[in-house]
């Protein structure tokens, strides 16, 4: 086979999200899956803020908001029927830096619909029934064994990404220790069910007999996704009479019917982080990285932002940056599983056990606060940072003038590339170095002036980004702060940009 840049394995949500964002930055890429067809069940059915903002710079924002909806209250009832109480999920209302502030719920197949047209949009298509089997790597490159329909294949390629889920076969063919532990006395059956005799204006949560279950509506579908507790002796595969005894035992009554399961499984407590995300040229992303507790609904979102996170540097080294920018992914992103395993295995415990509901999400929970401050590509230079420093997320803000057309901060950061802002009027040397080293489309150059391109005309963009003075701010691909200097020193500016672009 013709050697390609890189091959991601696993056609999920992550293997997609990075498919997508290679696409995006003309990498050539292969993306295979061993199954033969797209997996079509609800699994991780809640994307968080961040996830949302990243689907907004894919350009697929509005795809998601109109297959899904904003995750409703939470009705908790007593065993009987009668209602005890309704809990929100956190969140806050839309502000200026916050577009979409709550949680939403989508079908994790509807979500992986919408990548997949995205993916066919930007050139790309998943190579179905594809199977990584074997790996060698050099220090120039990997070759890869395949097993396809049509044999047996050798693929060489500059890196691979094992978005290959759980039980990824590339983690263990890097041998790989994926640390941590499996309980398997704590299952779950999860299962896409149709039924009759519950309303779909919220999801509902029973806590009464027998173990934990809810039932929550699948917003532009006719399902609910059921989840409950599996009793001791019962078996690992839910079937429509044991999620019928189930109910009507957790209910209390028996007016909950049950007309079909489209799909269903039994999950168990699985703990894990890998030792590493990435062995030379070979990189984990996603649940290939780490497994934990469906409580909290971060696994599908930490790993599409793992994605988010690699994608763009694996393009910048393909392009010559030092290799420190490939360094700076498993820095960035294994501490963050680090942190969601023990913040997910807490709220696992609350729910499980049923001591209360865990239903408060915080900005770490939304994934809106969780930053790279400190790390090796953050550099905050300015005398008097504000509260977003470098290694912050960028928020959003509204009420700009973008060449003479209403927008907001982040219509102008859309796109792949990075962007330098510049506050004022006195950068226009340093930016004109800039635009001679970096022609469009390698980089945006905006600066927020009056006279500049983007206009702050309500004052909301200082206000979000809390400026003062007119600095310098270069935002990474990936929507961070990498760059904030006072100093008008085009050279470091440029030598900073090499670092992440080549
Ligand atoms: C019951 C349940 C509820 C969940 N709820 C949430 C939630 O609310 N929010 C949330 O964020 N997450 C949730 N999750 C987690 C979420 O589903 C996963 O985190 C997500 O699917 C991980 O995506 P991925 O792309 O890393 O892996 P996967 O979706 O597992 O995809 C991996 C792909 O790799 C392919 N593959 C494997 N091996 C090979 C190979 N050798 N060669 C080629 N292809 C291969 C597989 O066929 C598969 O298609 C839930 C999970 C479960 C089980």
């Amino acid at each position: 086979m013709k050697p390609v840049d890189v091959v991601v394995v696993g056609a999920g949500p992550v293997g997609m999200t990075l498919a997508c964002e290679l696409a995006r930055h003309g990498v050539g890429f292969r993306l295979i899956d061993r199954v033969l067809r797209p997996f079509d069940g609800s699994r991780g059915k809640t994307l968080q803020p961040r996830t949302l903002e990243l689907m907004d710079d894919l350009g697929v924002i509005a795809r998601i908001l109109a297959r899904g909806e904003w995750t409703p209250a939470i009705r908790v009832h007593q065993p009987g029927g009668e209602t005890a109480i309704e809990h929100l999920f956190g969140g806050r209302l839309p502000t200026s830096d916050t577009p979409y502030p709550r949680p939403f719920t989508i079908a994790q197949n509807l979500t992986e619909e919408i990548l997949r047209g995205r993916l066919t949009e930007l050139g790309g298509r998943v190579e179905y029934g594809v199977e990584l089997e074997g790996l060698e790597q050099t220090d120039e490159g990997v070759v890869l064994t395949l097993s396809a329909p049509t044999g047996q294949e050798l693929q060489r390629a500059s890196y691979v990404v094992g978005c290959d889920g759980g039980r990824s076969t590339l983690r263990g063919l890097l041998g790989v220790p994926f640390e941590g532990d499996t309980d398997e006395t704590r299952r779950l059956y999860v299962a896409d069910v149709r039924l009759s005799g519950l309303d779909r204006t919220s999801w509902h949560s029973f806590r009464g007999r027998g173990g934990m279950l809810n039932l929550a509506p699948l917003a532009t579908t006719d399902l609910f996704q059921c989840q409950a507790a599996v009793p001791p002796q019962a078996p690992d595969q839910p079937t429509l009479p044991l999620l019928q005894s189930i109910i009507n035992e957790r209910t209390g009554c028996d007016d909950i019917r049950l007309l079909d399961m489209a799909w269903g499984t039994a999950w168990r407590l699985n703990v894990r982080l890998a030792a590493r995300y990435r062995v030379g040229r070979a990189f984990l992303a996603g649940d290939a990285g780490h497994v934990h507790s469906p409580a909290g609904a971060q696994g599908l979102n930490t790993g599409v932002q793992d994605a988010y996170n690699l994608g763009w540097k694996i393009a910048g080294a393909l392009r010559g940056a030092p290799t420190a920018l490939l360094d700076s992914y498993e820095a960035e992103r294994r501490p963050i599983a680090a942190w969601m395993l023990g913040m997910t295995s807490a709220l696992e415990a609350q729910s499980f056990e049923m001591k209360g509901l865990p239903t408060g999400r915080d900005d770490s929970m939304l994934q809106l606060n969780l930053a790279y401050r400190g790390g090796v590509l953050a550099r905050e230079q300015r005398a008097a940072p504000g509260y977003v420093v470098a290694g912050d997320r960028i928020p959003d803000a509204t009420g700009l003038i973008w060449n003479g057309t209403p927008a907001r901060l982040f219509d102008v950061l859309r796109g792949p590339r990075p962007t330098v802002l510049a506050f004022g009027d006195r950068w226009g040397e340093a930016l004109a170095a800039l635009r001679a080293h970096f022609p469009e489309p390698q980089l945006a150059l905006v600066q927020v002036s009056p006279n500049g391109e983007v206009v702050d005309a309500e004052g909301h963009l200082r206000a979000s980004l809390q400026i003062t003075g007119a600095p310098l701010l270069v935002i990474r691909p990936d929507k961070y702060l990498g760059l904030a200097t006072d100093r008008a020193d085009a050279a470091e500016v440029e030598a900073y940009l090499r670092s992440l672009i080549g």
